[in-house]
């Protein structure tokens, strides 16, 4: 079976209902493109809205707590989730890790409440800009993938170096491919687990990313916003025929 592409946007704490018509334009090309998996990952508040309008484009959430309900006000439950609706879940984004503090035993137990609720997990991982300069990126993400995935089940995982988010700055395709490879080595099912490169994909450097033989797709947030750089990174996916998953 071929690993699928995953094209996933990610719009963080952006986004009203009137700008949901952006779901129109996506929803066209998905079903163009039907080899590749795409996704969009509006806030919570949209969720539902976005559900009705996705056609074959699939919507997730942002973040879930750990529990299925209870005293936690302004958390959501990976049950209220898929309620809504959605099909998966972003757990352990860095801005997550860095604003509330959430650590790698968080973030795996928020992707097994995830699988719990029958919704796909998207674990992001990445190392900092001084982790790299000092040559220790493979043992950090080494390390998040150990103690943040869950032991087994389907999941996704998002290599996402933390100085390359929203700042315009990419890896190298050398170090890209080299800790994608890396991170397929260390799971216990690496061949079956889509591997997504996400900081600062934009149309221009999407092809070249994308043509990566361990990037199974790619995590996006500033290029997700505008329609025509999502519909533009999109249409830069390879087809994908004869890969074993
Ligand atoms: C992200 O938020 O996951 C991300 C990769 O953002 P950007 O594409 O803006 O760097």
């Amino acid at each position: 079976m071929a690993r699928r592409m995953l094209i996933a946007g990610n719009w963080k704490m952006n986004g009203l209902r009137q700008d949901l018509g952006f779901l129109d334009e996506i929803a066209d090309l998905a079903y163009s493109r039907a080899d590749l998996d795409i996704s969009i990952s509006p806030p919570a508040t949209l969720l539902n809205q976005a559900v009705k309008m996705a056609g074959a484009v699939k919507i997730g959430a942002q973040d879930c707590h750990i529990r299925r309900s209870g005293a936690h006000t302004g958390d959501i439950s990976a049950d209220m989730i898929k309620d809504a609706g959605a099909d998966l879940v972003i757990v352990g984004h860095s801005e997550r890790r860095d604003d509330h503090g959430e650590t790698c035993e968080q973030v795996r137990a928020k992707a097994e409440a995830a699988q719990a609720a029958g919704l796909l997990p998207v674990i992001c991982v990445g190392e900092l800009e001084a982790d790299r300069r000092e040559g220790r990126a493979e043992s950090v993400v080494g390390q998040q993938i150990a103690t943040s995935c869950p032991a087994s089940g389907d999941y996704v995982i998002a290599y996402e170096p933390v100085w390359a988010i929203g700042t315009g700055l990419t890896a190298s395709l050398d170090d890209i491919g080299g800790m994608h490879a890396f991170i397929r080595a260390s799971l216990r099912k690496g061949e079956t687990i889509r591997i997504l490169y996400g900081g600062s994909v934009k149309p221009n450097n999407a092809e070249e990313i994308l043509a990566l033989d361990d990037v199974d797709g790619a995590l996006i947030g500033g290029a997700s916003l505008k329609v025509a750089d999502f519909a533009a990174i999109i249409t830069a996916a390879p087809i994908r025929i004869a890969r074993s998953r």
